[in-house]
């Protein structure tokens, strides 16, 4: 029996697989899914998943250690099913479990002998996780649900201590078949772009988010600071009415880096703006904005740096596959992907200006690395780290509605200076361009 799931699956690798520009691709697999659906007798993935609020509630969470043993205590508004395994390098524990609502204190303690840590959130749409940080070896013990007085539900995972070669084998025994590797955080893709749809199309993706949290200072977390400002930057472009805003995400979910390239892919975005505000741990005194764009060769060290942290964010959700999907190479993708990046250059000089204009950047504002989540072929892509949360002063910044309000105004008219203009006038000079190497 095919379930919906593995069906979802399926076509996530599917779309993955997809090696060409392949616009009208994308569309017939929709179409395919919803017939899927109908056979099946499903309701396709456009029924929405249900809201945060109809999760079950997780309220409170202990965590204490007896012995070799350390336990981890939740408590549920209903009996869940949970499942756990070990996984290596990092070392660490991942449970999962149905999309659940953590309420829990911030400051609840978190570690306990050999748990060096651990946090929760969404995965996909339909599942949350807890992951558990080990600071030495340890094996489960324990996995238990169970119901407790009122109807609520109890979660427990005991965690034994272990040598290494006991954790190393549970690891091996436990890596996670196939589909449960391919993650497919995203719903199936409706058909894209309306038809006829005549206004330019802009993909916003506000960083990390579910059970990846991004940078941490204090209790703050990236991904709520990128979400606020993604959602402020949507409002500003609908309302001026010129442009088709999409979200990758809007909500604390986790979207993989592969499903949020291949969401602006097939809502054929003519820009996808990735939104980040990093930490620099060691220097407290970097701050101000930057806008990146992709390249193979990062222009310098600290650039590199923040691109390969960035990129770490599928792992910091337990996804074991972090390969960039490799575009198949040849003469038209080739052409796409060098106008590709002339657009995004141009975009991004554009968003340097005006945020210039208007709030304080970093003393190299215009940089790039290779940003996994900047490398659709097809679809002009920039990231813009608004400040850096280990700076006093910008982590300030970046809470407050006022500077919100005035980065947002400066993204809105580079957006538009881009269309207004730049865009024109670039296509000449790359059609011109084309026509010279004939
Ligand atoms: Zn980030």
């Amino acid at each position: 029996m095919v379930t919906t799931d593995g069906m979802f699956q399926l076509f996530s690798q599917i779309r993955r697989a997809d090696p060409g520009l392949g616009r009208g691709l994308p569309r017939r697999l929709a179409a395919l899914a919803l017939v899927f659906a109908a056979v099946l007798g499903v309701a396709p993935l456009s029924a929405e998943t249900r809201s945060q609020s109809e999760y079950p509630v997780a309220t409170d969470a202990r965590i204490e250690q007896s012995g070799d043993s350390v336990r981890l205590t939740m408590m549920l508004s209903s009996k869940v099913e949970a499942n756990a395994w070990v996984q290596a390098s990092p070392d660490r524990v991942i449970v999962e479990m149905p999309s659940t609502n953590f309420q829990i204190q911030p400051s609840a303690k978190k570690a306990a002998g050999f748990v060096s840590g651990y946090r929760y959130g969404l995965f996909t749409a339909d599942k949350a996780r807890i992951i558990i940080d080990l600071s030495q070896p340890a094996v489960i013990a324990k996995t238990e649900t169970r119901l407790v007085r009122g109807g609520f539900g109890e979660l427990t995972i005991e965690l034994r201590k272990a040598t290494r070669a006991e954790f190393l084998a549970e690891a091996d025994k436990a890596k996670p078949s196939p589909p449960a590797v391919v993650a497919t955080p995203m719903p199936l893709p409706l058909p894209t772009k309306p038809a006829g749809e005549a206004r330019r199309t802009i993909m916003i993706d506000p960083g990390h988010g579910g059970i990846d949290p991004g940078a941490m200072v204090a209790s703050i977390a990236e991904k709520s600071v990128v979400l606020a400002f993604g959602k402020a930057l949507k409002d500003q472009l609908e309302a001026s009415g010129r442009y088709r805003i999409v979200m990758t995400r809007d909500d604390d979910r986790f979207l993989s880096l592969a499903d949020r390239v291949q969401a602006g892919r097939n809502e054929q975005a003519d820009l996808f703006i990735s939104i980040h505000a990093d930490s620099l741990v060691q220097s407290q005194d970097v701050r101000g904005a930057t806008v990146y764009t992709r390249s193979e060769r990062a222009t310098d060290a600290e650039a590199a740096k923040l691109a390969a942290k960035e990129n770490e964010a599928d792992a910091a959700a337990g996804l074991e596959t972090s390969e960039e999907v490799q575009d198949v190479a040849g003469i038209l993708m080739d052409l796409a992907r060098r106008e590709t990046r002339t657009f995004s250059g141009v975009f991004a000089r554009n968003l340097v200006d005006k945020l210039g204009a208007s709030v304080k950047m970093h003393k190299i504002p215009l940089r790039s690395a290779r940003f996994w989540v900047l490398s659709a072929p097809d679809v002009p892509s920039v990231l813009i780290e608004l400040g850096y949360m280990s700076s006093p002063k910008d982590a300030e910044l970046l809470n407050s509605p006022e500077w919100r309000g005035k980065a947002v105004s400066a993204v809105a008219s580079a957006i538009d200076g881009y269309f207004a203009r730049e865009r024109a006038s670039v296509g000449q000079a790359a059609s011109q361009a084309v026509e010279n190497r004939q």
